[in-house]
């Protein structure tokens, strides 16, 4: 995946650190604060997920199969990514179960719906974190969040079934601020067609509010 080709810019337009998994230490932070003090023209970061993440997967694995964590506890820098990671499995696990019940977690479609939810719940976090970090030193930088679509090529949350992806979920999004907006976040993506479409069931629907969506289109106005 190219952000230059995701947000068509040209080269060198982006400043881009590329971190397995989005996580946040602090070498990639340390990056950031560097291109954000140096680049005067630099107004916006954006945590960049992907659909299928492979850091993403295994933390979701490891999660289902403790035992697989054995494998990595001694590999401290890839424990040090998947420990992060492993924070949005659990909460992804814990709304599946709240919305869907107990069972769905024997359903053929839990891990699938484990890696599409934990995957923007990451990005979401991450954006979250080099929020209060960067907020202190540069209080007018936005820092937002998206999950691009391998398939479909679009950055959207992952709400809608491919081929009926809606404008409103398309985007980069402006994560939340406290624990019961991400909560909000994980309730509502786990109540969208695309996770109900893993599990064979019928549920109400939900009533749905709007999201904080970030219009990032005009920063690349030429
Ligand atoms: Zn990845």
């Amino acid at each position: 995946m190219s952000p230059e080709l995701v947000f068509q810019t040209h080269l060198n337009e982006i400043f881009v650190v590329r971190v397995a998994g989005n996580v946040l230490g602090q070498e990639c932070l340390g990056s950031l604060c560097y291109a954000v003090s140096r680049f005067a023209t630099l107004k916006l970061v954006v945590v960049l997920a992907h659909t299928n993440c492979g850091a993403v997967t295994e933390a979701v694995d490891i999660y289902l199969q403790p035992s697989r964590y054995m494998d990595m506890a001694t590999a401290f820098s890839l424990r040090c990514i998947e420990d992060q990671i492993l924070v949005a499995v659990r909460v992804a696990a814990l709304t599946v179960e709240s919305v869907y019940g107990l069972r769905a977690t024997k359903w053929p479609g839990f891990r699938a719906a484990l890696l599409e939810l934990a995957v923007v719940l990451n990005a979401a976090w991450s954006a979250y974190c080099l929020r209060q970090e960067l907020r202190h030193h540069f209080p007018d930088l936005e820092v937002v969040f998206g999950d691009y679509d391998l398939l479909s090529g679009h950055v959207r949350l992952p709400l809608s079934m491919p081929g009926e992806i809606t404008e409103e979920e398309q985007g980069l999004f402006i994560p939340p601020e406290s624990a019961e907006g991400f909560r909000q976040l994980a309730c509502r993506i786990c109540n969208g067609e695309l996770i109900r479409s893993l599990f064979v069931h019928s549920c109400p629907r939900p009533a749905q509010g709007k999201l904080p969506k970030y219009q990032w289109n005009r920063l690349f106005d030429r």
